[in-house]
């Protein structure tokens, strides 16, 4: 059964309906919250597909990257593709960054529970291995 998402215009409470397509077309949709007869249908914007290319293309941008720390899940999927795609082994750190972002950890989280990560990045220090 299709599921209609509307928000109230009188009081904009947003519900969601599960209606028939026969139901859509005869009932009125009234607000749960006041009543209200005229609530507005939310349209859901349509997820576009995008080719791989594109999606390594997209991480140069900055705006995308910001978006993306509150969508670990989605980062996380973006940079095991983006390994994949350079055919390179990231290292165990890496896979292990992915595998905690795939499981919806922040990567302040990760980065927490990972103090030493990035430890290797930057101006090695000769004296700390020997
Ligand atoms: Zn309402």
């Amino acid at each position: 059964m299709p599921t209609y998402e509307y928000r109230c215009k009188d009081c904009n409470h947003k519900f969601e309906i599960f209606l028939t397509y026969q139901e859509y077309e005869n009932a009125p949709v009234s607000c749960p919250v006041c009543g209200g007869l005229n609530p507005e249908r939310i349209i859901r914007p349509v997820r576009i597909s995008r080719t791989e290319q594109a999606r390594l293309d997209s991480l140069t941008d900055p705006r995308l990257l910001d978006r993306l720390d509150d969508d670990p899940q989605t980062l996380g999927k973006m940079m095991r593709e983006m390994s994949r795609e350079l055919g390179e082994d990231m290292g165990s750190e890496f896979d292990e960054v992915v595998n905690r972002l795939e499981k919806g950890q922040s990567p302040e989280e990760i980065e927490r529970d990972l103090p030493d990560l990035g430890a290797g990045e930057g101006i090695p220090d000769p004296g700390l291995n020997d």
